[in-house]
């Protein structure tokens, strides 16, 4: 008989009471049906992280543990530590105790039926798997158009996105091993996916209205989100300074050889000249000295940040005499 898999789903929760009484069912019913149709072991379970609330959002997932044992756990955070932080929360919580995560927001957004489908790819091979919202016509029109400019301002500043893939998305016991290496404070999860190493795969699917409740990520923590997916993933920002600076000296250094002509021509008012230069030359050097320390600073901060420099796919360990090639430098990492 082959092996049950053992399924856990995360979803963070900010200020959700509108919704939880609906999404709580139903994620119960999804835990049935891969139980019961896509041979999911019967521990299989749900974790709801309170990211702080300030509704009865606890209330309700305390409620919830007690109703369904076993099969919905409750992370309560203590304040709002934004979204990108509660899941990473749920996907630690549940590291070591399942075969697969699937992520998906609270308000169900996302397509259930997208869920084994994602499986189903995991089974095949993949060791992540990403849903892909097609059509957003459930979204207001603004949310559409600053969605459709965040992933397109994204992959112009050089960060590696699926486009239109926000946090829904399987990942295998493996990739979130290879998460936990990664000891990032600020958090742009969509952005590490590709650096996790293995398969990644996507599917495809249309997204609903939310259920019930207003959305919880205001223009504000929008834009805080793609701040930290430029600044945590490009120094493309940096570069741009010192191209700024490298054009605005060059140009300065023109207007500066005009300059001195006209004096050497005597076309130019006593004193303008010897203003004027050293305004355009050190503007530009000023511009390109900033540019450089920037590229310094860029590289600073990649190093800071202590990322694995490499993830190893398995060891084999050899018997040489009693000294085994399963030693620290073929296990790699830092
Ligand atoms: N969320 C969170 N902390 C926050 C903001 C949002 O945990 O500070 C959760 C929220 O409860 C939901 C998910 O993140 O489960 C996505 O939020 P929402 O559905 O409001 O975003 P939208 O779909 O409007 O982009
Ligand atoms: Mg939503």
């Amino acid at each position: 008989m082959p092996e049950l898999t053992r399924i856990s789903i995360v979803a963070p929760c900010y200020n959700e009471e509108a919704v939880l009484g609906t999404s709580i069912p139903k994620l119960i019913q999804l835990l049935d049906d891969f139980v019961v149709h896509h041979g999911c072991a019967p521990s299989s379970f749900a974790v709801l992280v309170d990211d702080g609330s300030r509704d009865s959002t606890w209330a309700i997932i305390s409620d919830a543990v007690e109703r369904y044992p076993g099969r919905i756990h409750g992370i309560k955070l203590s304040c709002n530590a934004g979204h990108q932080s509660a899941l990473l929360a749920g996907l630690t919580y549940v590291t070591g105790c399942c075969d697969a995560v699937i992520s998906i927001d609270a308000d169900l957004q996302d397509d259930l039926n997208a869920l084994p489908l994602m499986l189903e790819e995991f089974r095949a091979g993949a060791e992540i798997v990403l849903g892909v919202k097609t059509a957003r016509d459930a979204d207001p029109l603004f949310k559409k158009m600053t969605a459709a400019l965040f992933y397109k301002g994204m992959r112009w500043l050089g960060v590696d996105l699926v486009e239109n893939h926000a946090d829904c998305r399987l990942m295998s016991s493996k990739a979130l091993e290879n998460l936990a290496k990664f000891g990032e404070r600020v958090l742009f999860l969509r952005g590490l996916q590709p650096l996790l190493h293995g398969k990644i795969k996507t599917v495809s699917y249309g997204i609903s209205p939310r259920l019930a409740g207003e959305s919880k990520y205001p223009l504000k923590k929008m834009l805080a989100l793609a701040w930290n997916g430029v600044t945590s993933f490009s120094v493309t920002p940096l570069r741009v300074i010192s191209w700024l600076g490298g054009g605005v000296f060059f140009v300065s250094f023109l207007f500066s050889l005009h300059a001195f002509f006209s004096v050497v021509q005597g076309e130019a008012l006593p004193g303008w000249a010897s203003v004027t230069i050293p305004l355009y030359l050190l503007g530009g050097a000023i511009m390109l000295a900033v540019g450089i320390v920037g590229e310094y600073v860029g590289k600073i901060y990649v190093e800071v940040k202590g990322r694995p420099r490499y993830l190893i796919d398995a060891v084999v360990a050899r018997d040489v005499g009693g000294v085994t090639e399963n030693d620290a430098s073929l296990r790699g990492g830092k």
